[in-house]
């Protein structure tokens, strides 16, 4: 019997905001525009859907209005293009380089 095409089932869904509130330039609270992007990210605590959302300074004095901010916390989670979680590729790492165990011991 063949595996379901997407075994992942997603745990909590977690919104990061951009660390920073206000616009460095102007100082008026930054307005969100857009997800950055949305990752179901597998850690070891579980799947989690989580949303990097882009926030930027609406006022045109600024001059830049296609400068967005986003979470550093959120970048922090994962490698980009790869739904793991860091600590899972550190785990896996481990068993692979100072364990010495193959591929298919560690799945
Ligand atoms: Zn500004």
């Amino acid at each position: 019997m063949p595996l379901p095409k997407n075994r992942i089932v997603t745990g909590q869904i977690i919104y990061f905001r951009a660390e920073i509130e206000t616009c460095p330039d102007c100082g008026r609270k930054l307005k969100r525009h857009h997800a950055a992007w949305k990752k179901n990210i597998s850690t070891l605590r579980g799947v989690f859907q989580v949303w990097n959302m882009a926030y930027h300074s609406p006022h045109e004095e600024c001059g830049n209005l296609s400068r967005y901010f986003r979470s550093a916390q959120a970048d922090a989670l994962c490698m980009k293009h790869t739904s793991y979680g860091f600590d899972v590729l550190a785990l896996v790492e481990e068993l692979r380089f100072k364990r010495h165990l193959t591929i298919a011991g560690i799945t």
